[in-house]
């Protein structure tokens, strides 16, 4: 499209599986802004914080663009040929399970395939994985066992026309804001809609839910046991059973072992919360019960799912307007990888490995000499299989292993010991492209083409609008090259993405005639030019149906993909709780933050987006703090028997005593040991392989800081010399918060190291010393603007973060201003606003309970007309509704009226 000189382009989020469609727009000098698509069916036009900030995320500074053997520049034709040509070397000594691919849900559909089809059809390997693994393996195996396929049966409609949502594990203010945004305003609209969130701390989407049930960590099995068992006793539907499912005997001598009394023991909750839960569910006939990460994630995640899903299918609430057990996927094309087969234990287009007659069928599609016969490693054993020389040569793609995988040290060090690494990325420098013999350039969004799915099956196109930069390449293509000099060019010899589109498409189809869920075979004639425009569309789509409009649901008509054709009761047993013992007494949880997107390789790119956090924390409950000697705003040091992260701590009564959360995204690029999974346990759920990320045995202590630094600096520092650090971005530079154990000799030195040690910067450095109080203050200015800011105390810092980081752009006119940088405040009558809650109007805490305080505003509306915070993206909106309600908790106790 175009629109007087702006060339608009309709492309999707490459960040969660909400899938929201994006307008990309360029104007004639290169300018790239981004706004929702309102025609989009995943988001009617809204973005969330990270999607309204995509332009930001786009430059090419530190961007991978040319092809690298041994840390030199090579030709493509070298790279190539040296993957290709050791990969087969490798297979004509080893074998083909001497080789691996570990790929990523930011592929697209394309690159998923053909990677899958290399490893699987002519590699002859299932040594394929995707760190998908790590995301929502559990909910594959869960479908699989219920339904006898991994079917996502509902669609987000179902979040406006329930009238009870649970989300259990499930942050969806945080991690599918614009998902949230819709329940939020559904509920809005219908206030009688319900909303149960279970969970063991109180997050932003706790603030929307009429119940939270904080629950024990992992005791979810056993709270949809009991609800199972109280279900059965009268709120069954019959008919559905009896017609429709196998297995109810088993689950509910499983369910009725755990029973009302194991619920609330295993949980820990009260037995009153428990059964007003109950008793809301037995009675609600619309009811979706939306799940992520908090269940997939851990050691029992796949009979969390089955015991959810079981309480679906005995009320008979699954594939009808808002009913269902929903999975919400946290990749924007984790649903892709499902569907091509990204994952080991799975063939193409949702067929399975175990069956002959799938092996069959994929095998004659492709007209591929083998076709792999057992599964392959799944993540966390192909890298121990790196570890320990089973696997020798590795390709990696799209990914970051080094930093998402649990026990991560440990994984550096497999890629250290392996004798061929292959990464294949957009950026240059992340803590696993160190490891690499081969770095291969990828194109990034904007510059790629193909399609991704999203969390309700739908699949839409993400779209070009950038050049390709320096000799980035799509994944697809330079795998495509790679399976060319094995020898495989005549089946790769695909001219575009349309072209293993179809394929794709076509594959789906081959003899499934409704046998199967997966089948988009009326995609599998598009034309290029119907491949560029395709507009988003949700499958099943076989052909003949292409016509089909609304949405569509699994199982509304009872009949289900197992050889029977019924769903399948699984019993669940309740295991025991795995305990933190008295080494590591805290259980870790990790997750994401609101503004970053896994490891920040893009999101971190962005000011306004590393404003909302600015370095990574420990969530801890005030008691557990006190006791351990822990005050506000200093450092911890998290450990576990795998690893040790120092980061902020943070008292919250929001976290359940004995518990701690750190989140996921610090990487050795941004902070010197935040790091969270190399704490994390490589313990995996037996059936699905996922590795249990949110419950890791931590021990926590205060961190000894003998001092404590933040600065602002306008080049990005180089190796910092202390035992603490986290990097920012700003806007005009970086801000950066420091912290040792041993006081440097020199505090005039170590402020030149960090501001960047031009010659001449001490005749422009302010400086202020009280050195028996161990406070020191340094500025430097070049020209009228700051270059660098530095205050040290003996204790945490406490000068406004947001004001100094604005200084960075600001004109610096004299000598007042250059003493009020000195002094850390802007002076009477600028007020601090605190840390940055609205990224979009840069509204900070403070100002947000000001107006919720003094000036009365009572709801996130109120608030929003007085400082416009919460008014555009509205990703704040649930932190906005939390620090209303803490300001306002004195005045109630105070015994306000009206209030
Ligand atoms: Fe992107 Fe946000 Fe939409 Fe997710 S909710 S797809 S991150 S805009």
């Amino acid at each position: 499209m175009t629109a007087g000189a702006l060339v608009t382009t309709r492309t999707t989020c490459p960040f969660c599986g909400v899938g929201c469609g994006v307008l990309a727009a360029t104007a004639p000098d290169g300018t790239v802004t981004v706004k929702g698509d309102p025609d989009h069916p995943a988001n009617f036009g809204r973005l969330c914080s990270k999607g309204s900030a995509l332009a930001e995320t786009i430059g090419l500074e530190g961007r991978l663009l040319h092809p690298e053997i041994g840390g030199a520049r090579a030709s493509w034709d070298a790279a190539l040929g040296l993957v290709a040509d050791t990969f087969a070397r490798t297979i004509a000594a080893h074998g083909p399970d001497s080789v691996a691919f570990y790929v990523s849900g930011q592929l697209l559909t394309e690159d998923y395939y053909v990677a899958n089809k290399l490893m699987k059809g002519f590699i002859g390997s299932a040594n394929i994985d995707t760190n998908s693994r790590l995301c929502m393996a559990s909910s594959v195996a869960g479908h699989r066992r219920a339904f006898g396929t991994d079917t996502v049966p509902g669609v987000y409609e179902d979040l406006d026309c329930a009238d009870l949502v649970v989300l259990v594990g499930s942050n969806l203010a945080w991690c599918h804001p614009v998902l949230y945004q819709r329940l939020a305003a559904a509920k809005a609209a219908r206030p009688g809609m319900q909303v149960v969130v279970v969970d063991p701390r109180a997050t932003a989407t706790a603030q929307l839910a009429d119940l939270h049930l904080p629950l024990a960590p992992d005791s979810d099995v056993a709270l949809f046991n009991g609800l199972l068992d109280y279900l059965a006793a009268g709120h069954a539907d019959g008919g559905f059973v009896a017609a429709h499912t196998t297995g109810l005997d088993a689950a509910l001598a499983a369910a009725r072992r755990t029973g009302l009394a194991g619920a609330v023991r295993d949980t820990q909750l009260e037995a009153a919360l428990v059964r007003r839960f109950y008793d809301l569910f037995a009675r609600t006939e619309k009811v979706v019960t939306v799940y992520s990460q908090g269940v997939n994630q851990s050691v029992t995640g796949t009979d969390k799912v089955n015991a959810i899903i079981n309480c679906h299918l005995l009320t008979g609430r699954i594939g009808r307007p808002g009913m269902g057990p929903f999975s919400v996927t946290g990749q924007p094309n984790a649903m892709g990888g499902r569907e091509t087969g990204g994952l080991a234990n799975q063939l193409a287009a949702h067929m399975e490995l175990e069956n002959p007659s799938h092996r069959r069928i994929v095998q004659d599609f492709w007209r591929s000499p083998v076709i792999a016969g057992k599964p392959g490693y799944k993540a966390v054993e192909l890298f121990d299989a790196v570890g320990d020389g089973r696997v020798k040569a590795l390709w990696i793609m799209a990914t970051n292993p080094v930093d998402s995988l649990p026990n991560a040290d440990a994984v550096a060090a497999a890629l250290q010991a392996c004798p061929f690494v292959v990464v294949s990325d957009v950026m240059r420098a992340t803590d696993t492209t160190r490891h690499a013999d081969v770095l291969l350039p990828a194109a990034a969004w904007g510059e790629k083409d193909g399609a991704v799915t999203n969390s309700e099956r739908r699949i839409s196109r993400q779209r070009a609008f950038l050049p390709l930069p320096g000799e980035a390449r799509p994944d697809w293509w330079i795998t495509a090259q790679v399976a060319a000099r094995m020898g495989f060019a005549e089946r790769f010899a695909y001219a575009s993405a349309a072209d293993i589109f179809r394929e794709h498409a076509a594959l789906s189809a081959r003899a499934n005639g409704g046998a199967r869920d997966f089948d988009i075979g009326g995609l599998a004639t598009v034309t290029n030019a119907q491949y560029e425009s395709l507009a988003p569309v949700q499958w099943p789509l076989p052909a003949g149906a292409e016509e089909r409009r609304g949405a569509h649901r699994f199982f509304g008509d009872g009949r289900f993909y197992t050889p029977d054709g019924r769903a399948r009761f699984v019993a669940t047993p309740a295991g025991a709780i795995r305990l933190a013992g008295t080494a590591y007494p805290f259980v870790l949880n990790t997750g994401r933050v609101r503004d970053h997107w896994h490891t920040m390789t893009r999101t971190a790119k962005s000011a306004r987006l590393s404003a909302h956090v600015a370095e990574p924390f420990c969530e801890i409950h005030p008691e557990d703090a006190a006791a351990l000697g822990i005050a506000p705003a200093t450092l911890v040091e998290v450990t576990s028997m795998h690893g040790r992260a120092i980061v902020r701590a943070l008292p919250t009564d929001r976290q359940r005593r004995g518990s701690v959360y750190v989140p996921m995204h610090w990487t050795g690029q941004y902070a010197s040991a935040g790091r969270v999974d190399a704490l994390a346990c490589p313990e995996t759920d037996p059936v699905s392989g996922q590795p249990g990320l949110k419950h890791t045995p931590v021990r926590v202590r205060p961190f000894a800081a003998a001092w404590y630094g933040f600065a602002v600096v306008r080049r990005a520092p180089g190796p910092i010399a202390c035992d603490y650090w986290a990097l920012a971005r700003a806007a005009g530079g970086w801000r950066v918060e420091l912290a040792g154990r041993e006081v440097p000799g020199e505090w005039t030195a170590f402020a030149r190291g960090l501001f960047g040690d031009a010659e001449d910067l001490s005749e422009n450095m302010l400086a202020y010393h009280d050195a028996p109080a161990g406070r020191h203050r340094f500025a430097a200015f070049d020209d009228g603007r700051l270059d660098g800011a530095l205050f040290v105390g003996q204790e945490p810092v406490a000068v406004s973060r947001a004001w100094l980081s604005e200084r960075l752009e600001a004109d610096i006119a004299g000598p007042a201003d250059r003493l009020r940088i000195l002094a850390g405040r802007g002076g009477a009558g600028v007020a601090e606003p605190g840390a940055i809650v609205c990224g979009c109007f840069q509204i900070g805490v403070n100002q947000i309970a000001a107006a919720a305080g003094a000036q009365g505003c009572r709801s996130v509306d109120a608030v929003g007309a007085m400082l416009g915070a919460g008014t555009s993206c509205g990703s704040c909106r649930a932190e906005i509704q939390r620090i209303i309600h803490e300001t306002r908790i004195p005045e109630r106790v105070g015994g306000h009226a009206g209030d």
